[in-house]
């Protein structure tokens, strides 16, 4: 009677995973995406408990109350741009946790384990591990605590290539020979140096991307582990989550024009690649944020373009405040949402949302792009790759191939940054030299403060 319950609730579950997943993809629903989420793991572990005969509850409950005195606060007091960073800590757990749960089954039933087990148990216990190291240095990069440069050095790939090899050896090794248990910790400490190498290749603002990377390994051990322990809800569980954050990461990879190759073994990032150069009979056109009302108060549309800079500026509220005012002076105001704007997936979004900014003024790509010929004023707000017109002229530029914003297209371009420093891929931006662009040099949400007084004043 309690195993066909306990099949029922994870049934449940799984729906409850999948809904989550499908309201996440969208802002709208993205909160009751993570409600759903919640009444997944809840369901799941009230299961798992009514599965397994429970033999030390203290040790669960006192696990679940530690866990929640350092969760709670952490949930609680995190800033929005540190998302990545928890993320990758979660990763970290949860893969070391599914790789100790498998060394753990391979110590209880070695030698009486079959061939098929110890494969998927070897397999799972090497991502585990992997992905257990490589999301700590993700963290400690991310953090600032040790170096963004990604760690270059001759061989580097061959080196990676070999740890990662010798590790599948020992696991190869280890299924033809089960009583050989002193395989198993070697076989781990390669997977872990082989996660620190890989990660400690690339460079800090390809973090995102890795981390969804990682994410997908970290499903994958989960399913593994769960095809041992006969245990349905944590393949399918496992599955979405490494499938999900395949998809994540092929997303994110296309909209920079990048290869997964690319971003795991090319180091970008580790050498200086500012082109900024003084081009003969090139002016750069510097603006005040009078000059800016000027030219807002005359326009019937506006498009407004935040990047990076804004993030770190922390400038959404003020740049609502801006649109607040244009809107109410009656211009037609929309936001352009670059897919990798930013460096984390959706970046501009949360800190929109942040800012109470409506859904329906937010404009994907695809979208807005046919709009900017017919739009009088775009005021690009610390966003520089996502608007390089290199990506669409240059076939030698990094960015050549990488969808664009075409804010060149519209009437007069503001771009709000500090200085003339090219953005995270290092390509310098021609657009700062155009007849129609005005900049204005400062910190983001300095500038639109001031912007907001002179339109007040106005
Ligand atoms: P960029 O990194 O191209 O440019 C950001 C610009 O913001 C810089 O040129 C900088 O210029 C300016 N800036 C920085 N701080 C401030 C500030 N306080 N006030 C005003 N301006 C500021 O950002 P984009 O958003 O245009 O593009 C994102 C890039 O990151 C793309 O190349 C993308 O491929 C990459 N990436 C994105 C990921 C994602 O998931 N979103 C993941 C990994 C990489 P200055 O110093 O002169 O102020």
């Amino acid at each position: 009677m309690i195993g066909l319950l306990v099949q029922y609730l994870y049934v449940v579950g799984v729906i409850l995973f999948i809904l989550a997943l499908r309201w996440m993809s969208e802002v709208k629903t993205s909160r009751r995406g993570n409600w759903a989420a919640t009444g997944g793991v809840i369901v799941a572990i009230t299961a798992t408990l009514l599965a397994y005969s429970i033999q030390r509850t203290d040790l669960l409950v006192g696990a679940a109350v530690i866990g929640a005195i350092i969760g709670m606060p952490i949930a609680l007091k995190l800033p929005m741009t540190a998302v990545p960073q928890r993320t990758a800590m979660s990763h970290a757990f949860g893969s070391l946790a599914v790789a100790l749960v498998g060394a753990a089954e391979f110590y209880q039933y070695t030698p009486n384990v079959d061939t098929f087990s110890l494969s998927v148990l070897s397999a799972e216990m090497i991502l585990g591990f992997l992905t257990f190291t490589g999301s700590c240095i993700a963290f400690a990069k991310l953090q600032g605590l040790i170096s963004g440069k990604p760690l270059v050095y001759r061989g580097r790939i061959v080196v990676s290539v070999c740890t990662l090899g010798t590790a599948v050896a020992l696991a190869v090794y280890l299924i033809l020979n089960p009583t050989q248990e002193f395989v198993l910790p070697i076989m781990a400490l390669f997977a872990l140096a082989f996660g620190f190498l890989l990660v400690m290749g690339i460079g800090g603002a390809d973090m995102p991307t890795v981390i969804a990377i990682l994410n997908s390994y970290a499903g994958i051990s989960a399913a593994a582990l769960g095809f041992v322990l006969d245990n349905k809800l944590l393949i399918v569980a496992g599955s979405l989550d490494g499938s999900s954050g395949f998809v994540l990461a092929l997303i994110m990879s296309q909209a920079m024009n990048r290869s997964f190759v690319n971003v795991l073994f090319g180091a970008v990032g580790s050498a200086s690649k500012s082109t900024e150069q003084v081009v003969e009979g090139r002016t750069v056109q510097s603006f005040t944020v009078d000059d800016v009302a000027t030219v807002l108060n005359n326009s019937k549309s506006l498009i407004i373009v935040p990047g990076y800079g804004m993030a770190v500026s922390q400038a959404q509220h003020v740049v609502k405040e801006v649109a607040d005012i244009a809107q109410s002076r009656g211009l037609d105001v929309k936001y352009a949402i670059h897919p990798v704007a930013g460096r984390m997936p959706g970046h501009m979004n949360v800190l929109l949302a942040e800012a109470q900014v409506p859904y329906e003024q937010l404009w994907e790509m695809e979208k807005v792009n046919s709009l900017f010929p017919e739009t009088d004023l775009a005021i690009v707000v610390g966003a520089n790759d996502v608007t390089n017109p290199a990506a669409r002229t240059r076939p030698d530029s990094p960015l050549f191939g990488m969808p664009i914003l075409d804010v060149d297209k519209a009437r007069t371009v503001v771009f709000i940054k500090r200085s003339m420093a090219p953005g995270f891929s290092g390509v310098e931006n021609e657009l700062f030299y155009l007849p129609n662009t005005m900049m204005v040099f400062g910190d983001a949400k300095k500038v639109l403060t001031d912007l907001v007084a002179a339109l007040k004043k106005s």
